[in-house]
């Protein structure tokens, strides 16, 4: 690792970041299993630039460990029932952690079905969504996701929040070129977005959100302190996000943003959301060069004049990090290092 002395900034390794998050994790009630899969993600999100879910999200995690409310030492149950159907109980564990114990299993039920759905519940989502999608599209194969969470933003037309900024994930594979993938929030903005301009005290745009009492704001402070978001593209938008709450709370047996309750567990931040994950191997659909069809879509977008296809700008973090290390904030690193320290 490089640290400038008279400089905030200093770089550092994704090993070494990894490795630090995997030392938080432990000494925060994971298991070693767990905590390596939960830096690997926070790491990555930061070395991706996604900062609304990288070492940003720390004490979030260490304080829902601490009060109990999510199981890092718990094992998930994964059970294929049929063909091409994978149900995982995570045992109020990270959905991660589940994800990762049911991989072989998914890309063995790929092969043999040319899909796997995968319904994981019980479960907490703390996290981006691309890095639970786009090594399927690395692999030459489609995956979608869905994932609701903590009620936050309120339908079109309504004064009282019910869904989750219940982020979808898209990734698909591209010949020639890193995979394309889409990952988003239907919320207008991320609750973690929403944070960071909080602790920045800068206000969020128009149409971000409500107050308390169901107003528009653009105070993040007020959306945060009992107000809620907006979904992204009115009632079109609203609908998408219904959509979700269904996939990942139901279609999974999982819970609805709504019930989430953490009385009786002060601090805990990671939201109990269910997961729906849908892996396609797209030959099956009958085209024999996918990846070069897919190309060819994406060239028509850049003719059209898209400046830049979704996932480029982590793709461009990504190399920069690797070439020059990835940025971090010295009073960050030692907060870090100290909290990696406390065994
Ligand atoms: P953004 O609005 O920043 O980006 C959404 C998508 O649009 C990304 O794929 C992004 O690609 C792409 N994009 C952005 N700008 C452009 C552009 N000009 N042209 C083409 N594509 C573009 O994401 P959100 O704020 O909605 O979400 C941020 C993160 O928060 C996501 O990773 C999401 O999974 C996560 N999240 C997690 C939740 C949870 O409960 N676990 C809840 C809600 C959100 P690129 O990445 O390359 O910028």
């Amino acid at each position: 690792m490089t640290e400038k002395n008279n400089s905030q900034d200093a770089r550092i390794t994704f090993q070494e970041l990894k490795s630090l998050l995997k030392a938080i994790f432990v000494n925060n009630r994971t298991s070693s299993e767990t905590a390596d899969i939960l830096a690997e993600n926070c790491a990555a999100c930061e070395r991706d630039g996604v900062l609304s879910h990288g070492i940003f999200r720390v004490p979030g995690y260490v304080d829902s460990l601490r009060s109990g409310w999510v199981n890092g030492l718990t094992v998930p149950d994964v059970a294929r029932l049929g063909p091409s159907f994978i149900r995982i109980d995570a045992r109020n564990g990270f959905a991660q952690r589940a994800l990762a114990s049911a991989d072989p299993l998914i890309r063995r039920t790929v092969r043999e079905a040319g899909i796997a759905i995968v319904a994981t519940r019980n479960s907490h989502h703390f996290s981006a969504l691309w890095p639970d999608v786009e090594p399927f599209a690395l692999a030459g194969y489609m995956a979608i996701t869905a994932v609701n969470g903590l009620a936050n933003v309120v339908p079109h037309g309504g004064r009282q929040a019910v869904y989750g900024t219940n982020p979808i994930a898209f990734a698909v594979p591209v010949y020639n070129a890193q995979p394309l993938v889409i990952d988003q929030a239907t919320s207008v903005m991320a609750n973690g977005e929403v944070r960071l301009h909080a602790l920045a005290n800068n206000p969020v745009p128009d149409g971000t959100g409500v107050d308390r009492d169901g107003n528009p704001t653009t105070d993040p402070h007020a959306i945060l302190a009992g107000g809620a978001l907006n979904t992204f593209g009115g009632y079109k938008g609203s609908s998408i996000a219904l959509f979700v709450e269904i996939l990942a709370g139901a279609v999974t047996g999982g819970q609805f943003s709504f019930e989430n309750d953490f009385t009786g567990f002060p601090g805990a931040q990671t939201p109990k959301a269910g997961q729906l994950l849908i892996v396609i191997d797209p030959n099956w659909g009958g085209s024999t060069n996918f990846e070069s069809r897919l190309a060819l879509l994406c060239a028509q977008l850049a003719d059209a004049g898209q400046d830049r296809l979704p996932g480029a700008r982590r793709f461009t973090n990504r190399a920069a990090a690797e070439q020059f290390g990835i940025p971090i904030a010295m009073d960050e690193l030692q907060r870090l290092r100290t909290l990696a320290s406390k065994g």
